[in-house]
């Protein structure tokens, strides 16, 4: 079997890493010549809307998936005049779109922030009227790692954080005063078989992704899980899909879906029996779901920007280092770390570790 995958970034290549046991060769369409998914699996470079591209990869592949949102929506309707691709395109269009999104959610029943459409200057000004500040504008499409957002005090410029969010269409939001924030990963497969993994919970630093937690029995977990089978039965869903909420008291308010392998669902590499690489693959080929079940206690550190001590992260015990053959850059994810305990305790002791090696 040839999977096809749009993107060629990490999350393609640690699909090919979970992939090649399962006997699957892949290939990656994405623009960039130095992708570092490319030396393991076939690259075809070309924009992600190149016809002739999308035919070429339609030819190679037997079926057809995605690391990123913001695939163009007519490559996903080329290929899928020949080919099954999952997750499907109405969860593509939804997820891609930050408005729509978050209308589904409420929709479902899922509560989220408070939030206004923003088209104008204008439409800003009726949005905080009707929302107050402190808020977040934010752009709809497009956005990551807090890239394409502005968050708005009392009393600042509303012209001003129009301009810095470039004058697209917007949603702004109310800001959570959110005790954690926290996120599910899910998977369906084509015939409909669920599972979910334990919570993460998640540590941002400047709008970046910086460490995730499995949490162990937490007691959300069972109202994480109803949202996300909602979701998933609604959009007849195939693969992973990630959640994220700000968790407020008893209440999980939806932020964000992912209609792919998610950042925090890294810590299953060796985290748990099955990896959410391994499950999403296993999603879209039919096959049965692995167990989501945790193996001790673990958590996962993004590596960003500069190349860390490689040496003195492999020295630590339990240590497990993925690096992603990018080059280093300012704010740049280029690899990760997972760390497995037996406990709590030791968790946190070795976490500890790692900070000062990354200090
Ligand atoms: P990602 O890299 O996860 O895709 P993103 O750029 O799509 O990020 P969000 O997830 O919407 O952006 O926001 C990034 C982070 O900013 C959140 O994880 C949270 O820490 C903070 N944040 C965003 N929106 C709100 C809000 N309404 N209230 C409080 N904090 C928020
Ligand atoms: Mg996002
Ligand atoms: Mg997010």
């Amino acid at each position: 079997m040839k999977i096809g995958i749009l993107g060629g970034g990490q999350l393609a290549r640690m699909l090919a890493l979970a992939g090649y046991p399962l006997g699957l060769d892949f290939v990656v369409l994405e623009p960039a010549p130095d992708a570092c998914a490319a030396p393991l699996a076939g690259h075809i470079q070309a924009a992600y809307d190149d016809p002739a591209a999308l035919e070429q990869l339609a030819e190679l592949v037997d079926r057809v998936t995605y690391e990123f949102e913001s695939v163009p929506a007519s490559a996903v309707e080329q290929l899928g005049e020949s080919l099954p691709v999952y997750p499907p395109a109405n969860a593509l269009a939804t997820a891609r779109d930050r408005h729509h999104e978050k209308t589904l959610f409420n929709e479902l029943g899922i509560e989220t922030a408070p939030f206004a459409e923003v088209h104008d200057l204008a439409g800003l000004k009726q949005g905080v009227a009707q929302l107050g500040l402190p808020a977040i504008l934010k752009t709809r499409t497009l956005g990551y790692d807090g890239k394409g957002q502005q968050l708005i005090h009392p009393g600042d410029e509303l012209e001003a954080a129009w301009q810095a969010v470039g004058q697209v269409p917007c949603i702004l939001e109310g800001l959570v005063n959110f005790d954690r924030e926290v996120s599910i990963i899910a998977v369906r497969s084509v015939s409909g078989e669920m599972a979910f993994y334990p919570l993460a919970e998640n540590v941002h630093r400047d709008g970046i992704l910086r460490l995730s937690t499995c949490l162990h029995e937490d007691s959300h977990q069972p109202l994480a899980e109803d949202y996300a089978r909602r979701m998933l039965e609604h959009l007849g869903y195939v693969g992973v899909l990630a959640i994220e909420f700000f968790q407020v008291g008893e209440h999980l308010l939806a932020n964000e879906m992912a209609p792919r392998v998610h950042n925090s669902g890294h810590w299953t590499i060796e985290g748990a029996h099955t990896s959410q690489f391994e499950n999403h693959l296993r999603a879209v080929l039919d096959l049965p779901l692995g167990s989501t079940q945790p193996l001790g206690h673990a958590a996962m550190v993004n590596l960003i920007g500069d190349l860390p001590d490689t040496k003195a992260l492999l020295g630590l015990e339990n240590v497990h280092l993925h690096l992603y053959g990018k080059a280093p850059r300012p704010d740049r994810k280029i690899g990760h770390v997972t760390v497995r305990e037996a406990s709590v305790d030791e968790l946190q002791a070795r976490l500890s570790n790692i900070d000062n090696v990354l200090q």
